[in-house]
């Protein structure tokens, strides 16, 4: 405090002198901020300096190191938007400082999410009569039941917790052990279907894949439904090759046979795809067992990473036992979710893109994908490569994602992690995984159409691919095993995970296989 009053009173160019002469603090008036001592030595790593930096050091020394990261555009290992207006932008960047949870300071973002609630839930058919022309809120009825999440993982928990207190209660009231709850699910489900169960003490039972089947066989499903049974997932786009399992077949099985199990759809991938593309296939609240839905809004949502939405059919599923209304800043608000605070930002960029883009702007956009996966899948079979998710067609059977493999060849010494790692070096990140349990091992690639993936940049991968092939091709035995190996040893491996949870093989891809955080 002293020196600083000191200074202060000193004139400007005395306090120059004194600046340059000063080895502890170096001014980056004239030499900027690679002139600086920040700039000679290493960031802190471990351990907080005592002393900070200046703001504008700091920034550029990030967003240096952050060169380093793929460029989003070039993923197309994930679903996860990686483009959104200016205008989405600048609204999502004034609301950053923003509580969602603080209704009572921030009204209009709260009736955004109910507005955002409404509307996507009436995409999904939800028995509500809210977008009936009715004027009066009497008149209009109570509106769709669900709630923003951070994304699907957490609307996947809250939906799996639900149908357990159903469950729970329903066992209860009959005087039924209540100590086992188990759920039915594909094994290729997102890895957060086994978290769920796992963090909730709810037992997976899985339908396997098969070798030329990677989506649910309905009849093995409803057949593995017992008494302890909270309810049977079916994905509407599957992570690995994008197929909308048969929802309708299941619940048509349930109710044919008089079973009293509800189905939650995870439509964390399709749920903003089919309702444009296909809107007479029959996977949602349609339904009569489809008690919940999920979706993320951070996928063919067209918003940034951090929101999904959760959606249940009626009260009836969602027991009161887990909604809280807590009385905060003085406002009485009814919460369902695994988390109390969290940014307002997604909200509102949810929000822009319903009403920016209308039904009509996600169906071209929707459209274009499907026309541009289509031009994909050609390409990259006319290279020889083996197409496994045809959702071209008319993109009523998956999202727009194309799942590929190299031919059965036994004479390749390559395969399909070596191209990825090709296509790598060209900056593409074009995933390779091991398919789900049972699928014989099948290695395969995938591609996610986003939306700023134009048929422009499509021809170029394809490009890419081919020439990616050829380098491959032309490299004899002993030059691939080597280039194997430094792929091998300078795997990504994450800094910081502890080596006490190394070689985790609980999980399905534990076991079989990473698939290499795809999502
Ligand atoms: C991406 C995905 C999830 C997980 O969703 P997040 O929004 O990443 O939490 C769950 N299920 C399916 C089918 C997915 O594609």
């Amino acid at each position: 405090m002293v020196n600083l009053s000191r200074v202060s009173q000193e004139s400007s160019s005395h306090r120059e002198r004194r600046e340059t002469r000063d080895t502890s603090v170096q001014t980056s008036e004239y030499a900027g901020v690679y002139g600086t001592k920040y700039a000679a030595e290493e960031l802190p790593l471990y351990v907080m300096n005592q002393r900070g930096m200046p703001p504008d050091v700091a920034y550029q020394l990030i967003s240096d190191e952050l060169s380093l990261d793929g460029n989003p555009l070039l993923n197309m290992a994930s679903f996860v938007t990686t483009y959104m207006d200016r205008e989405a932008e600048a609204l999502m960047s004034h609301a950053m400082s923003k509580n969602f949870i603080d209704f009572e300071q921030y009204p209009q973002t709260a009736t955004m999410q109910t507005r955002c609630i409404n509307m996507i839930a009436e995409l999904f058919n939800a028995p509500t009569n809210m977008h009936s022309a009715a004027d009066s809120a009497e008149e209009r009825g109570e509106g769709a039941m669900g709630t923003s999440t951070v994304g699907s993982s957490e609307a996947i928990m809250l939906g799996l917790l639900a149908m357990k207190k159903i469950w729970q209660k329903k066992r209860r009231e009959n005087g039924k052990d209540t100590s086992r709850p188990n759920i039915v699910m594909n094994s290729a489900v997102q890895v957060c279907w086994e978290k769920a169960a796992r963090y909730f003490d709810v037992e997976e039972k899985y339908v396997y894949c098969s070798g030329d089947r990677y989506v649910i066989d309905p009849v093995q499903a409803v057949e593995l439904v017992d008494e302890n049974t909270i309810g049977i997932c079916a994905i509407l786009g599957t992570t690995y090759t994008g197929h909308y399992e048969d929802v309708k077949a299941i619940n048509d099985l349930l109710v044919d046979r008089g079973i009293d199990c509800p189905i939650h759809v995870d439509a964390a991938s399709g749920g903003f795809v089919a309702p444009f593309i296909c809107p007479d296939r029959v996977w949602d609240f349609r339904l009569e067992k489809v008690a919940s839905i999920n979706v993320s809004g951070h996928k063919y949502g067209l918003v940034y990473p951090g929101i999904g939405w959760v959606f249940w059919r009626s009260p009836e599923y969602l027991p009161k036992e887990l909604i809280f209304n807590v009385n905060y800043l003085g406002a009485e608000q009814a919460t369902f979710t695994l988390n109390f605070s969290k940014g307002a930002s997604h909200i509102i960029g949810q929000y822009y893109q319903l009403i920016r883009l209308g039904r009509d702007g996600y169906r071209v956009i929707m459209l274009n994908l499907v026309e541009i996966s289509q031009k994909l899948a050609t390409g990259l079979t006319e290279l020889g490569l083996i197409i496994l998710s045809d959702n071209s067609g008319n993109g009523s059977n998956g999202v727009p994602l194309v799942a590929f493999r190299l031919p059965d060849d036994e004479s390749r010494l390559y395969d399909e992690f070596a191209l990825s790692a090709v296509l790598r070096r060209r900056g593409w990140v074009v995933p390779a995984y091991t398919m789900a349990p049972n699928s014989n091992n099948l290695r395969i690639m995938r591609v996610v159409v986003r939306e700023d993936f134009t048929a422009h940049r499509c021809g170029i991968l394809i490009e890419d691919v081919k020439m990616a092939m050829k380098w491959l091709e032309d490299m004899d035995e002993t030059t691939i095993g080597r280039y194997t190996r430094y792929l091998t040893e300078h795997g990504t491996s994450l800094p910081n995970a502890h080596s006490f949870y190394g070689g985790e093989e609980h999980s399905l891809q534990g076991k079989t296989g990473k698939t290499h955080a795809v999502c």
